[in-house]
């Protein structure tokens, strides 16, 4: 598999693909994972990736 969220990958995205996760709230974060919430989808943190869509509020 290739590693999708790594070296120049993320200079391609906004930001670097850094910012603050929706549900943690911890800012500087990769936010690489996304998932789905209802009808749309979210991104959120290596750590929070594993969470049900229901947890987040969103
Ligand atoms: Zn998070």
């Amino acid at each position: 598999m290739a590693k999708n969220n790594r070296g120049k990958t993320l200079r391609t995205m906004p930001y670097h693909a850094r910012g603050e996760c929706p549900h943690c709230h911890r800012t500087g974060v990769k936010l690489m994972y996304e998932i789905k919430a209802g009808d749309k989808t979210i991104k959120v943190c290596k750590v929070c990736k594993s969470t049900p869509a229901e947890k987040l509020g969103a």
